[in-house]
């Protein structure tokens, strides 16, 4: 999508410092860090949320899960425990229209 800063990123219109990528996905940074690990794993091809999902997708958000979790060992979380989380829709706060998993660790979370 055109507008959408996470196609910006995947396309690398938006220069960003990629922690993984391949065809499929990219991961880097979040801009705002919530947490002493706070990155965010992306599918390069749009999808607008969770609740978009098809079952075409299921090959990519397992990668963005297993890029998310090998990111999260990765960052010396394997032992103490992360987190992988994605928004969907208003009530959950989703500000970014571009499915993105965040990997959050590095203190103790909040329990859900
Ligand atoms: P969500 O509320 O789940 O949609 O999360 C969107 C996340 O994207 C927030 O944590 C933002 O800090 C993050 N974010 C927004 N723009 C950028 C950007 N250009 N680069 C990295 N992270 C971003």
């Amino acid at each position: 999508m055109s507008d959408c800063i996470f196609c910006k990123i995947a396309t690398h219109e938006i220069p960003t410092e990629a922690l993984w990528e391949d065809d499929d996905v990219i991961a880097f940074r979040d801009l705002q860090p919530k947490y002493p690990v706070h990155l965010l794993v992306i599918s390069k091809a749009h999808i607008p949320s969770a609740a978009a999902l098809e079952e075409a997708h299921d090959t990519v958000i397992g990668k963005v899960f297993r890029v998310g979790a090998e990111l999260a060992k990765q960052q010396g979380l394997g032992e103490k425990g992360f987190r992988l989380l994605t928004n969907s829709g208003p009530d959950s706060g989703q500000e970014v229209h571009h499915l993105h998993v965040h990997v959050l660790g590095g203190e103790r979370l909040h329990p859900l």
